[in-house]
């Protein structure tokens, strides 16, 4: 039986709406769950090598050659194997699940060397029959790789995930879209390839349960997904797609935004570089190796980010004004009330 829709006004992330985005007020939040036991080989491996692996390991076909049999493994589907869609795939394979994957561009040399099979279109990936089915498109280009998939050629009831770095707008395309019974999860990773790069430990997760069977297969599966990322160490944070939207708007749309604002400016590293200097270095570095349709997504798909331009426009002229106000008051001083200058 799926769950209600989670709306209700007595969800306590609701009392946080009041707050400016803070995720470590949202730690306390994170749901106590029972990590679903690892797919056997994987458990394996554990005993045999005697340590975790490390998120930095890189995986490769050589290095885990077949995951994909590992029983009480997932086979997650990824639509969308770019950038972020590979870098995601790594932390799944390395918590022992199999990864398939399509996209537009042909990454079959890719998958190829990292054990992962690769499929020319939606249809056959689809006809693989994966157990989650993981949308990792362009926000922009969500809805026409969504609509274009055969949901039909999948088993019914199979969980479809996103990761979009807005919430409300995949939840809302998903929830029109998916015949009903599909599961839905939507997530988003507030980390990507370069914030990541050295391991998930401690890095925030947000997912909301749209709409997930309550117990049964689909549950499990659900459990089973979330699980990789809680095993890699992210932070979980179970919030909904609107709030998460509200935050993000005020957090990685502003840090995007500051970042695209610099990158403007052509900086470049001097011999006297101040370590917030440093700083803003890193972010426009950051900034810039994002696609720019991944931010013209966070402000196109998200209903907040246009406030929040306004609120840095007003910002920037109210710091000018504060400025050239007291450089004003300086001169007039001199010409008018003739101070002399000291
Ligand atoms: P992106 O530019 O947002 O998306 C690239 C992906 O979208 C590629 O798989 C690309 O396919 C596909 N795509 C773009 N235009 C398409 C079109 N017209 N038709 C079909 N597919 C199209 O860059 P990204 O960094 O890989 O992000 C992917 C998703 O992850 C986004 O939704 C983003 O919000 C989310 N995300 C990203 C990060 C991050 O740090 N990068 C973090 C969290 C979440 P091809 O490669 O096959 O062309």
């Amino acid at each position: 039986m799926a769950s209600s829709p989670r709306h209700s006004t007595h969800h306590p992330t609701l009392l946080l709406r009041r707050h400016y985005p803070n995720f470590c007020a949202l730690a306390p939040l994170r749901p106590t769950r029972q990590l679903p036991s690892l797919p056997q080989q994987q458990l394996q491996q554990k005993q045999h090598v005697g340590h975790d692996p490390s998120p930095s390991e890189p995986t490769t076909a050589a290095a885990s050659p077949a995951t994909a049999a590992a029983a009480g493994a997932l086979r997650v589907g990824i639509v969308g194997f770019g950038n972020f869609g590979q870098f995601i795939a790594g932390g799944i394979q390395r918590q022992g699940h199999a990864v398939l994957a399509t996209s537009r561009s042909d990454y079959s040399g890719y998958c190829a060397r990292h054990g992962i099979r690769f499929f020319a279109t939606a249809d056959e990936l689809c006809e693989a029959g994966p157990d989650v089915l993981l949308v990792c498109s362009s926000i922009l280009s969500t809805e026409a790789v969504v609509r274009a998939i055969p949901f039909r050629k999948l088993r019914a009831g199979t969980l479809v995930a996103d990761v979009l770095s807005v919430k409300q707008f995949p939840r809302n395309l998903l929830l029109e879209i998916l015949p009903p019974g599909f599961g839905i999860v939507c997530t988003h990773p507030m980390f990507g390839p370069e914030s990541g790069k050295h391991g998930w430990s401690g890095l925030p997760f947000v997912y909301d349960k749209v709409r997930v069977a309550k117990e049964g297969d689909q549950a499990a599966k659900c459990e089973q997904f979330l699980s990789i990322f809680e095993r890699e160490g992210c932070r979980m944070v179970e919030m909904l797609c609107e709030e998460h939207d509200r935050y993000a708007a005020g957090s990685q749309f502003i840090t995007h935004t500051i970042g695209r604002i610099l990158s403007q400016l052509n900086l470049e590293s001097t011999p006297i570089n101040t370590k917030g200097y440093e700083t803003l270095l890193q972010l426009t570095k950051n900034t810039i190796s994002d696609s720019f349709d991944l931010y013209y997504g966070l402000f196109m798909y998200n209903v907040n980010a246009t406030e929040q331009i306004d609120n840095l426009d007003r910002a920037f002229e109210k710091v000018k004004q504060m400025l050239y106000g007291r450089l004003h008051n300086v001169l007039r001083k001199q010409i008018v009330e003739r101070v002399p200058i000291p």
